[in-house]
Protein backbone atom coordinates (compact mmCIF):
# COMPACT_ATOMS: atom_id res chain seq x y z
CA UNK A 1 0.00 0.00 0.00
CA UNK A 2 1.17 3.63 -1.01
CA UNK A 3 -0.60 6.14 -0.03
CA UNK A 4 -0.19 9.92 -1.03
CA UNK A 5 -2.33 12.91 -0.55
CA UNK A 6 -3.89 14.98 -3.48
CA UNK A 7 -4.04 18.67 -3.63
CA UNK A 8 -7.44 18.84 -1.34
CA UNK A 9 -5.76 16.99 1.15
CA UNK A 10 -7.58 13.42 0.48
CA UNK A 11 -6.28 10.58 0.19
CA UNK A 12 -6.25 9.35 -3.76
CA UNK A 13 -8.55 6.25 -3.67
CA UNK A 14 -7.51 2.70 -3.51
CA UNK A 15 -7.81 -0.51 -1.94
CA UNK A 16 -7.29 -0.62 2.00
CA UNK A 17 -8.99 3.23 1.71
CA UNK A 18 -12.36 4.47 2.58
CA UNK A 19 -13.14 8.50 2.22
CA UNK A 20 -15.99 10.18 4.50
CA UNK A 21 -16.54 13.38 2.58
CA UNK A 22 -19.84 13.46 3.80
CA UNK A 23 -18.52 14.44 7.25
CA UNK A 24 -19.28 17.21 8.43
CA UNK A 25 -17.18 17.71 11.97
CA UNK A 26 -14.94 19.96 10.72
CA UNK A 27 -13.86 24.10 10.38
CA UNK A 28 -11.44 26.04 8.79
CA UNK A 29 -8.31 26.03 10.48
CA UNK A 30 -6.60 29.73 11.87
CA UNK A 31 -3.59 30.24 10.22
CA UNK A 32 -2.36 27.45 7.21
CA UNK A 33 0.96 26.07 9.24
CA UNK A 34 0.99 22.11 9.59
CA UNK A 35 3.60 21.40 12.25
CA UNK A 36 2.23 18.49 14.44
CA UNK A 37 0.85 15.10 14.19
CA UNK A 38 -1.25 13.85 17.09
CA UNK A 39 -1.97 9.87 17.84
CA UNK A 40 -4.56 9.17 19.45
CA UNK A 41 -6.66 5.53 20.37
CA UNK A 42 -10.54 5.29 20.28
CA UNK A 43 -13.11 2.17 20.35
CA UNK A 44 -16.67 3.09 20.67
CA UNK A 45 -17.94 1.83 22.64
CA UNK A 46 -14.96 2.52 25.42
CA UNK A 47 -13.01 -0.68 25.15
CA UNK A 48 -14.74 -2.83 22.93
CA UNK A 49 -14.38 -3.15 19.21
CA UNK A 50 -17.76 -3.23 17.34
CA UNK A 51 -17.07 -2.48 13.53
CA UNK A 52 -18.76 0.57 12.24
CA UNK A 53 -18.83 1.91 15.47
CA UNK A 54 -15.90 4.24 15.12
CA UNK A 55 -17.14 5.53 11.66
CA UNK A 56 -20.38 6.26 12.96
CA UNK A 57 -19.37 8.41 15.72
CA UNK A 58 -17.19 10.87 13.19
CA UNK A 59 -20.25 11.02 11.04
CA UNK A 60 -22.56 12.08 13.74
CA UNK A 61 -24.61 8.77 13.17
CA UNK A 62 -25.35 7.53 16.69
CA UNK A 63 -28.90 7.13 17.48
CA UNK A 64 -30.19 7.09 21.19
CA UNK A 65 -31.16 3.32 21.55
CA UNK A 66 -31.20 2.63 25.51
CA UNK A 67 -27.53 1.38 25.15
CA UNK A 68 -25.72 3.26 28.49
CA UNK A 69 -21.85 3.18 26.49
CA UNK A 70 -23.88 4.55 22.90
CA UNK A 71 -26.49 7.24 24.35
CA UNK A 72 -23.62 9.27 26.05
CA UNK A 73 -22.07 9.88 22.46
CA UNK A 74 -25.48 10.62 21.13
CA UNK A 75 -25.03 14.57 19.53
CA UNK A 76 -20.81 14.87 20.13
CA UNK A 77 -19.41 16.43 17.17
CA UNK A 78 -16.02 15.18 17.23
CA UNK A 79 -13.63 14.05 14.16
CA UNK A 80 -10.08 13.09 12.89
CA UNK A 81 -8.64 13.16 9.57
CA UNK A 82 -7.79 9.35 9.32
CA UNK A 83 -9.00 6.32 11.51
CA UNK A 84 -6.84 3.06 11.20
CA UNK A 85 -9.24 0.40 12.13
CA UNK A 86 -7.72 -3.06 13.76
CA UNK A 87 -7.78 -4.21 10.10
CA UNK A 88 -5.08 -2.08 8.68
CA UNK A 89 -8.65 -0.38 6.34
CA UNK A 90 -7.24 3.64 6.61
CA UNK A 91 -10.25 6.02 6.55
CA UNK A 92 -10.19 9.96 6.09
CA UNK A 93 -12.96 11.61 7.83
CA UNK A 94 -11.87 15.49 6.98
CA UNK A 95 -9.40 17.15 4.60
CA UNK A 96 -5.77 17.84 6.00
CA UNK A 97 -6.40 21.66 4.66
CA UNK A 98 -9.04 22.20 7.21
CA UNK A 99 -9.38 21.72 11.48
CA UNK A 100 -10.83 18.16 12.33
CA UNK A 101 -11.82 18.19 15.65
CA UNK A 102 -9.72 15.55 18.21
CA UNK A 103 -7.19 17.39 20.19
CA UNK A 104 -10.14 19.00 22.33
CA UNK A 105 -8.72 21.83 24.99
CA UNK A 106 -4.63 21.17 24.38
CA UNK A 107 -0.95 23.02 23.94
CA UNK A 108 2.54 22.33 22.26
CA UNK A 109 5.34 23.90 22.83
CA UNK A 110 3.25 26.99 24.15
CA UNK A 111 0.54 26.92 21.73
CA UNK A 112 -2.77 26.31 22.52
CA UNK A 113 -5.43 25.22 19.83
CA UNK A 114 -3.97 22.33 18.09
CA UNK A 115 -6.53 21.42 16.52
CA UNK A 116 -5.26 24.35 14.25
CA UNK A 117 -1.84 22.97 13.18
CA UNK A 118 -2.33 19.21 13.59
CA UNK A 119 -3.18 16.45 12.10
CA UNK A 120 -5.25 14.00 14.27
CA UNK A 121 -4.79 10.14 13.52
CA UNK A 122 -6.89 8.20 15.42
CA UNK A 123 -6.20 4.47 15.83
CA UNK A 124 -8.70 1.70 16.70
CA UNK A 125 -7.84 0.45 20.70
CA UNK A 126 -7.38 1.31 24.07
CA UNK A 127 -5.07 1.80 26.64
CA UNK A 128 -5.20 -1.92 27.62
CA UNK A 129 -4.45 -3.87 24.73
CA UNK A 130 -1.42 -3.92 22.28
CA UNK A 131 -2.07 -2.66 18.53
CA UNK A 132 -2.18 -4.95 15.43
CA UNK A 133 0.87 -5.14 13.92
CA UNK A 134 -1.01 -4.10 10.46
CA UNK A 135 -2.14 -1.09 12.11
CA UNK A 136 1.62 0.17 12.28
CA UNK A 137 2.27 -0.57 8.67
CA UNK A 138 -0.39 1.93 7.53
CA UNK A 139 0.05 4.30 9.74
CA UNK A 140 3.81 4.24 9.03
CA UNK A 141 2.35 4.71 5.36
CA UNK A 142 0.05 7.47 6.45
CA UNK A 143 2.93 9.32 8.19
CA UNK A 144 4.97 9.02 4.80
CA UNK A 145 1.86 10.68 3.12
CA UNK A 146 1.38 13.55 5.44
CA UNK A 147 5.28 13.96 5.36
CA UNK A 148 5.63 14.36 2.04
CA UNK A 149 2.44 16.80 1.56
CA UNK A 150 2.64 18.58 4.86
CA UNK A 151 6.02 17.78 6.06
CA UNK A 152 5.24 18.27 9.99
CA UNK A 153 8.03 18.81 12.41
CA UNK A 154 6.55 16.61 15.47
CA UNK A 155 4.30 13.33 16.08
CA UNK A 156 3.12 13.50 19.79
CA UNK A 157 0.43 11.62 21.43
CA UNK A 158 -2.94 13.26 22.37
CA UNK A 159 -1.80 12.57 26.43
CA UNK A 160 1.30 14.66 25.61
CA UNK A 161 -0.94 18.13 24.52
CA UNK A 162 -3.46 16.95 26.99
CA UNK A 163 -1.51 16.07 29.86
CA UNK A 164 -4.33 15.07 33.04
CA UNK A 165 -7.24 14.78 30.94
CA UNK A 166 -5.83 12.41 28.11
CA UNK A 167 -3.74 9.27 27.93
CA UNK A 168 -3.88 8.21 24.19
CA UNK A 169 -2.34 6.08 22.83
CA UNK A 170 -1.32 4.60 25.98
CA UNK A 171 1.20 2.43 27.36
CA UNK A 172 0.94 -0.07 24.58
CA UNK A 173 1.78 1.72 21.72
CA UNK A 174 5.01 1.14 20.28
CA UNK A 175 7.35 5.10 20.18
CA UNK A 176 10.04 2.92 19.65
CA UNK A 177 9.64 1.31 16.59
CA UNK A 178 8.00 4.36 14.98
CA UNK A 179 11.19 6.21 15.89
CA UNK A 180 12.94 3.55 14.44
CA UNK A 181 11.43 3.49 11.18
CA UNK A 182 11.19 7.49 11.16
CA UNK A 183 13.25 7.84 8.10
CA UNK A 184 11.11 6.42 6.11
CA UNK A 185 8.35 9.08 6.90
CA UNK A 186 10.87 12.50 6.81
CA UNK A 187 12.21 11.85 10.19
CA UNK A 188 10.26 14.17 12.31
CA UNK A 189 10.76 14.58 16.16
CA UNK A 190 8.96 12.82 19.11
CA UNK A 191 9.42 15.03 21.81
CA UNK A 192 6.55 13.72 24.04
CA UNK A 193 7.06 12.49 27.24
CA UNK A 194 5.10 9.31 25.70
CA UNK A 195 8.05 8.59 23.51
CA UNK A 196 10.89 9.82 25.49
CA UNK A 197 10.09 7.13 28.09
CA UNK A 198 9.85 4.38 26.41
CA UNK A 199 12.38 5.74 23.99
CA UNK A 200 15.01 6.25 26.82
CA UNK A 201 13.91 3.26 28.78
CA UNK A 202 14.84 0.80 25.74
CA UNK A 203 18.26 2.66 25.50
CA UNK A 204 18.64 1.80 29.22
CA UNK A 205 18.35 -2.32 28.44
CA UNK A 206 14.29 -2.15 30.00
CA UNK A 207 12.66 -3.91 27.61
CA UNK A 208 8.95 -3.12 27.32
CA UNK A 209 6.44 -6.12 27.58
ZN1 LIG B 1 -7.34 11.21 21.83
Amino acid sequence: MTLFIDQDGWLMAGDGIILHPGCTHWDEREGEDIDLVVLHNITVPAYETRRGMVEDLFLGRIKPTGDPFLDPLVGIRVSCHFFISRDGVVHQFVSTLKRAWHAGVSSFMGRSRCNDFSIGIEIEGTDFTPFEPRQYVVLEELLAAIGKRHAPAYVVAHSDVAPGRKTDPGPYFDWVKLARDSKRFGAPAFPGAAARMQISARQAGFVMA
